[in-house]
């Protein structure tokens, strides 16, 4: 038997338990919930290339981060252009945004996606190396009303999935110029208790030292407690956009923990930034989380253009959500045979019940007549026609189990006119 290669990607990991059938039924409720909501509030949809040039993520996510360092899949496409699998999708949205001419667009360009991301990570429960995420970006708009909005939105559709125990984590980097100061400041201070330090975050100092807050490390956490905080050195402009996304935050009732150590693994964010978590999940309990990243356009070559956005993982959600039940495809007729020779009449029945907007199967495994009504009643057919000779069928309504010959010719109309009894 062949079988998918392991040590590759994990293909649908969400659940070894459930099949890549049921699975794609799930994701298909996350769609049509993200189509919803999203789609309420004028977010249109839009697709990029599960592969893009290096650069943009290179350039757009930042060199300095892990996913960039250490989590790409690069490779050569053989004409010596270096391509990534997507690991995130803000960047490659942000590209198409200037190559399609979206400037030119009503501000701010609202934007939500959904699809496959790439991240080569050591796999757990919750982490994988091909999952999916949706996302949604509004573009062009500084306004702290498109940072609300956006909240507000992720936080309705974990809602919609019932994702259980969710806890909304806030909080703002300033700008980037605020953030150099205070990443200059809180070096020095790093450096000055380096010997308290694991060797991780001894090494990070000079490329990440915000990521000394998510040291497991002891003495690391002993030194943090005395650390310099970013939002009390937000210059007052952020202060004052902070203050307003909180207000719109309350005024929705939207619940969250102020958390001033809230670190994005990318380096393009400024102002706020936020991240939904789910008790229920095990370590790696982020749901999904974005935040307002005005610097980005400009890093891929674009005029200066504030914009905001997230992105939540498919499968954590779903992990993390009271059972969805993907709705279970009705089946009103099934085509069966008496004797072969009928099968083009059968064929072309259940044709007709397909374009008359029913929906049909007919017997494709050679099945004896007995085997086909079985195999109708496992798949939960309302109706069985079985086809007889010169023009005529049997009906069977498999509810009631009635039965009567009648014209092929009836066998749609009769069925239609018993459904609108229903
Ligand atoms: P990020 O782009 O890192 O902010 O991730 C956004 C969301 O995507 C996270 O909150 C997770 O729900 C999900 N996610 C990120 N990386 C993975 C992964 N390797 N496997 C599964 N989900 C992931």
């Amino acid at each position: 038997m062949i079988q998918a290669p392991r040590g590759t990607f994990d293909i649908l990991p969400e659940s070894a338990a459930r099949s890549p059938v049921e699975s794609a039924a799930r994701r298909k409720v996350v769609e049509e919930q993200a189509e919803k909501i999203l789609g309420a509030a004028g977010y249109g949809r839009i697709e990029t290339p599960t592969f893009e040039a290096t650069e943009v993520f290179a350039r757009g996510v930042g060199e300095a981060t892990d996913i960039v360092q250490k989590e790409m899949y690069t490779f050569d496409d053989g004409g010596g252009r270096s391509l990534t699998l997507r690991p995130e999708g803000t960047a490659p949205v942000c590209r198409a945004y200037l190559e399609h001419g979206m400037r030119k667009l009503a501000q701010p360009v609202k934007l939500w996606y959904l699809g496959p991301f790439y991240r080569a990570e050591a796999p757990q429960r919750g982490r994988y190396r091909e999952f999916w995420q949706v996302g949604a970006e509004a573009i062009g708009s500084e306004a702290p009303e498109t940072d609300a909005e956006l909240i507000v939105l992720l936080g309705e559709l974990l809602e919609a999935l019932g994702v259980k125990d969710t806890r909304l984590r806030l909080s703002s980097l300033g700008t980037p110029a605020t953030r150099a100061a205070y990443r200059e400041e809180l070096a020095a201070y790093l450096r000055a208790h380096e010997g308290e330090l694991s060797q991780d975050v001894r090494e990070r100092i000079d490329l990440n030292p915000m990521r000394a807050f998510d040291s497991g490390d002891r003495g690391t956490q002993a030194v943090m407690r005395d650390a310099p905080i970013l939002l009390d050195r937000l210059h007052p402009d952020d202060a004052e956009h902070f203050e307003a996304v909180r207000a719109l935050l309350d005024d929705a009732g939207l619940r969250y923990e102020l958390d001033p150590t809230l670190v994005r693994g990318l380096d393009y964010y400024a102002r706020t930034v936020f991240e939904f978590t789910s008790d229920a999940l095990g370590a790696q309990s982020g749901v999904g989380g974005g935040g307002r990243y005005d610097g980005l356009i400009e890093l891929l070559d674009g005029p200066p253009t504030p914009a905001s956005g997230w992105a939540a993982g498919v499968e954590r959600m779903l992990l993390a959500a009271r059972d969805i039940e993907a709705p279970t495809e009705l089946v009103d007729l099934f085509v069966a045979l008496a004797k072969r020779e009928g099968s083009r009449t059968a064929f072309e029945l259940a044709l007709e019940a397909r374009r008359a907007g029913l929906q049909a199967q007919l017997e494709l495994a050679g099945r004896s007549l007995k085997g086909q009504l079985r195999h109708a009643d496992r798949i939960g057919a309302r109706y069985v026609a079985i086809i007889g000779d010169n023009g005529t069928a049997t009906l069977k309504n498999m509810e009631s189990g009635d039965e009567r010959d009648t014209e092929i010719n009836n066998v749609i109309p009769e069925i239609l006119r018993a459904g609108r009894l229903m």
